[in-house]
């Protein structure tokens, strides 16, 4: 396995239960702490934990029972009920790492070069090591090297817009702010950009009422050529790639974006941006491919689709990937066999979602037509397994 995040992790986990002998090579050299951001928490995305690990989900998650849009006065305007789980990354990293093999994760194996030949795929690393294997499981990301390999020809598409990111405790805001945002996922959609905010658990992973954060994830267009690049020339005048972590933002744009808050948002949103301490920004790519399975070696999860977040429907695609694939390789013995019998399935899932999360960028970074209640706006993988 190529990587060893929320998607490598629970394939990883997978394919060891159904008795494969299992490694995953993780390019960082540190346990992967820093990306405590939130994300909505699907049935495919908690079914390892659920279902085979014993993780009790109301200690890992939080629970929001509406779906909510405000006005820009603040005012409440549509208030529906729906039920959703929200955990953060940092948490469920923790309960996928502690279900699988500490030994078998080895962390600072940045994949170099591969090669297949003889029924068997070898792996270079940087740090030197070479590893052979009957099966290369690419989970390397957004920016796979795999991919890059395999499928040079893949669409790769900035969508036009990035996501602001922020978090901030419950106890830092006001408690009319808090008890407002602290029960559902609350919604402000304006002029050609939309914010959403809703409740995560805290570092800690606690999920006692006081203790939880507020997660924002703000869609803001810039244009690509300057406006992008000064974005995402980071405080220290380096120009980023995917993404600023947690506090790298140049301090101008971190103005900009409170500033803005202040002017357009309501009161209560305004309010968590303005006490958010360290923003983070998210670059927002369409990346579509045609093929996800080659011989001995496949691509899962980003690797593979890389989707626009409107469904929060990522790490659900990626696990749903590996649950399929462990299904596949039960069936066929063979590993070119349940490759061959997986990709279809898994290719119809990621181009429907890759155009639908498109289409609901659309309606709000562009057409301004997106409507409160529109079912397609409704977090979900929208099938199979959802
Ligand atoms: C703004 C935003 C909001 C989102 N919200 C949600 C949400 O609410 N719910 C949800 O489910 N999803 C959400 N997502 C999507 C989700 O973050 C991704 O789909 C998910 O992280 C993909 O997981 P992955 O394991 O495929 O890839 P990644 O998480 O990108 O992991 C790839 C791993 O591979 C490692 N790696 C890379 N190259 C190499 C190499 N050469 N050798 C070894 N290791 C390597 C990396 O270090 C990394 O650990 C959101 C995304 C964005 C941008």
């Amino acid at each position: 396995m190529i990587g060893g995040s929320l998607g490598g992790l629970t394939v990883a986990c997978l394919l060891r239960d159904a008795g494969h002998d299992v490694t995953v090579f993780e390019r960082s050299s540190r346990e992967l702490e820093e990306r405590g951001a939130g994300i909505g928490f699907l049935r495919a995305t908690y079914r390892y934990l659920s279902d085979r690990a014993g993780v009790d989900l109301d200690t890992i998650s939080v629970e929001t029972r509406k779906i909510r849009y405000l006005d820009r006065q603040g005012s409440v305007v549509d208030d529906q009920d729906h039920r959703y789980l929200f955990s953060s990354w940092t948490t469920v990293y923790r309960q996928l790492l502690a279900s699988f093999d500490a030994e078998r994760y080895l962390l600072g194996h940045e994949l170099v070069d591969f090669h297949q030949s003889d029924g068997a795929v070898s792996t270079r690393f940087g740090n030197g090591a070479a590893f052979e294997c009957d099966l290369m499981v690419a989970a390397d990301g957004i920016g796979s090297m795999v991919r890059a390999r395999l499928q040079p020809t893949a669409g790769i598409r900035y969508a036009g817009y990035v996501a602001w990111r922020g978090m901030v405790p419950e106890a830092d805001v006001p408690p009319e702010v808090a008890g407002l945002l602290g029960d559902a996922i609350t919604y402000f959609v304006h002029a050609n950009s939309h914010i959403l905010v809703y409740p995560i658990p805290d570092v800690s992973g606690s999920v006692d009422p006081g203790d939880r954060l507020l997660n924002f994830v703000w869609y803001r267009n810039y244009l690509e050529g300057g406006e992008l690049d000064d974005l995402l020339t980071d405080r220290s005048g380096a120009r980023r790639e995917l993404s600023i972590p947690p506090g790298a933002v140049a301090d101008h744009h971190v103005a900009e974006a409170r500033a803005h808050a202040a002017a357009r948002l309501p009161w209560q949103i305004a309010t968590v941006v303005d006490a958010a301490e360290r923003l983070s920004i998210q670059t927002i790519y369409d990346i579509d491919v045609d093929r996800m399975a080659f011989d001995r070696v496949c691509l899962i999860g980003d690797a593979a689709f890389a989707v626009r977040p409107h469904a929060a429907a990522g790490t659900a695609k990626a696990a749903e990937d590996g649950w399929m694939l462990a299904e596949a390789l039960t069936e066929e013995q063979d590993v070119v066999k349940g490759l061959l019998r997986w990709e279809p399935t898994q290719l119809a899932l990621g181009r429907q979602l890759l155009d639908r999360c498109r289409a609901i960028g659309h309606r709000s970074q562009v057409a301004n037509d997106w409507e409160p209640g529109d079912p397609e706006t409704v977090f979900g993988l929208h099938r199979p397994g959802d």
